[in-house]
């Protein structure tokens, strides 16, 4: 099956007074199909909103390549053409939406301009979300966060994406609210056979709903594959911090404790292997880059799993 969503070595580089040039996101390729769910996971700082919001068109490319269904989207050294195939939904719905318009009015815009009859496509979405049709006409203060949420998720709905990228979408919802936005987005995506990049800090929620897993640290995807194989057999040990972190982070959104240290600045990237300074497993040539390795089904940019003579435990 083609990837609906095929980014290849995606860059975004700012140039912030202070820190000098941020690589936020150094070469990323990342795939999704309809259907699938990919979580995309690491601390924050790493990257991955930053990735997320250059795909759709919110964060200048400076280099690489977004393709739809095989299409080119995006000119390097500009930003994406917002292309209505990719939808973003974000964590904080009520920056999203205007206060003194009614959602129906706000998801109608989104619809395409060839659907014959609209109102009944807005009342589709809304029971598909399930707030019901009557909602159209209240306006979002009206509503809680959780359905802001499902307003927000109608409103990506409505030009007909292929894909959907949520943005640690339940992160400011209560438990109960994230359980059923989560059950709603996965379900989404199974009845209506679009893709879903999940983004999120909770490891044990993508590990639950995602297909595939891409870790990401430092502006880098470090392993990628199989959510079964990541998470149950990490090969990078960044992976295996995180891992080991579960049961810390999952109740407040704090950053993994067991992980010695702070993410660097991304504009200050250490020299060849960029988790050096904090990994247990650190050895001589890690000094250079590691190159990604495949290991069964699944990616790794680490020497543990590389053949090398020169492999020195410092
Ligand atoms: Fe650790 Fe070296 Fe692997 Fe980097 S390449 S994660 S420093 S063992
Ligand atoms: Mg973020």
């Amino acid at each position: 099956q083609q990837a609906a969503l095929e980014v290849t070595d995606l860059e975004v580089t700012f140039r912030s007074r202070g820190r000098g040039t941020v690589h936020a996101v150094d070469g990323v390729s990342l795939s999704v199909a309809r259907g699938e769910v990919v979580g995309l996971v690491g601390e924050s700082g790493c990257g991955k909103s930053s990735f997320a919001r250059a795909v759709v068109g919110l964060e200048r490319v400076s280099g690489g390549s977004v393709r739809l269904d095989g299409r080119e989207v995006q000119p390097v050294g500009w930003r994406v053409r917002s292309d209505v195939r990719v939808q973003m939904v974000f964590q904080n719905p009520y920056s999203s939406l205007n206060p003194r318009r009614t959602i129906g009015s706000q998801i109608r815009d989104g619809i395409p301009a060839d659907v014959a009859d609209p109102e009944a496509d807005v009342a589709d979405l809304l029971e598909r979300v399930g707030l019901g049709a009557e909602a159209a006409t209240r306006y979002p203060h009206q509503f809680s966060g959780g359905q802001r949420q499902r307003v927000a998720i109608a409103r990506a709905l409505a030009p007909r994406p292929e894909i959907l990228i949520a943005d640690e979408p339940v992160t400011a919802l209560d438990a109960s609210a994230q359980a059923q936005i989560v059950t709603l987005l996965t379900s989404l995506v199974r009845d209506l056979d679009v893709g879903m990049l999940f983004i999120s800090h909770d490891l044990a929620l993508v590990r639950q709903i995602a297909d595939r897993t891409a870790v990401m640290y430092l502006g880098r995807i470090v392993e990628d594959g199989a959510t079964d194989t990541v998470w149950g057999d990490p090969a990078h040990p960044y992976t295996h911090a995180l891992i080991d972190a579960i049961p810390r982070i999952s109740a407040q959104a704090t950053l993994p404790e067991t992980l010695a240290g702070e993410v660097p600045d991304a504009a200050h990237v250490p020299t060849g292997c960029r988790f050096r300074p904090r990994c247990p497993s650190a050895m001589d040539i890690c000094a250079e880059d590691p190159p990604v390795v495949r290991l069964g089904d699944r990616h790794a940019a680490c020497w543990l799993h590389i053949e090398t003579k020169e492999k020195h435990h410092v």
